[in-house]
């Protein structure tokens, strides 16, 4: 494995007529990666992706969870399946599978809520979120965030279970990450690392922070269907892609392309325990 794409969603139907090719091209290009559930089915899906993937030379590797955000319009299609809750028993069955090496997307989404349902979006959002981090930490999994416009709301909820019972058990990555220096530093504070999309390559929004973490906490990912690289803009997104992202955040750091996607490999051996061989 030469370049690691640590979020993407291969269990999306957005694969569903061509998924071998995309897989094809993963191991031509020496890509692996990590497919995100965001519900209890759509985990069953990546858990099984990977497990096929192995049998076929591809490297993949399955992250569960429950996504915060509730489907609506366009959206939809993405959460097929979808179950509100997080049903611990149906994961405590998946948790065990040797390709599954984190928890999430789970974190909080305060992007889209309608205002007449502020209070118990964010309460059943909180409540969703707290019962995945306290099943990462009894599994001694890391966790996989998903945070829109709720970073100072993620942190101060990882912050108190950081000096209660979590300690060095919390561990995870803010998965891309749009937060501001001051919030980076935070996760930092808390061990965590960050990780950056497409996005990257067509704006300069993210530069500061970008150069700002430091290179044994960085990761790159494609969050694959969505927000493809130049110079693919517009088409499907693929892990394969996740190579102009690594080029990109290389640039944007000033340090060798090659030098970046070594220490990035490195970082997701160790966030995901090792178990990324
Ligand atoms: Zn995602």
């Amino acid at each position: 494995m030469k370049y690691i794409d640590i979020h993407c969603h291969l269990d999306f139907p957005d694969y569903g007529t061509d998924l071998a090719e995309v897989l094809e091209r993963m191991k031509e290009n020496e890509v692996g990666a990590i497919t995100i559930g965001t519900d209890l089915e759509s985990s069953r899906r990546a858990v099984k992706i990977a497990e096929e993937g192995e049998k076929n030379g591809n490297k993949i590797w399955a992250c569960i969870g429950v996504h915060p955000e509730k489907p609506q319009g366009e959206t939809l299609g993405n959460f097929q399946g979808l179950t509100l809750g997080f049903e611990e028993k149906e994961f405590e069955k998946l948790v065990v599978h040797p390709k599954v090496v984190a928890i999430g997307e789970c974190g909080l989404d305060w992007f889209r809520i309608e205002p007449e349902n502020i209070e118990s979006e964010r309460e059943r959002q909180t409540k969703l979120f707290k019962q995945q981090i306290e099943f990462a930490l009894k599994y001694n999994k890391p966790l996989m965030l998903h945070c829109r416009e709720a970073y100072d709301d993620v942190l101060n909820i990882l912050e108190v279970y950081k000096k209660a019972e979590g300690g060095d058990k919390l561990r995870g990555n803010a998965h891309f990450f749009a937060g501001n220096v001051e919030q980076a530093k935070r996760f930092l504070d808390l061990g965590f690392t960050m990780s950056f999309t497409g996005v990257v390559t067509f704006t300069h929004d993210y530069d500061e922070v970008i150069k700002y973490i430091p290179q044994d906490s960085i990761m790159s990912e494609t969050d694959a269907p969505f927000v493809s690289p130049v110079p693919y803009r517009g088409k499907r997104n693929e892990p394969s892609f996740v190579i102009e992202i690594v080029k990109k955040l290389a640039e944007i750091r000033g340090e060798s392309f090659e030098v970046l996607n070594g220490a990035i490999i490195k970082n997701a051996k160790v966030a995901f325990g090792g178990l990324l061989c």
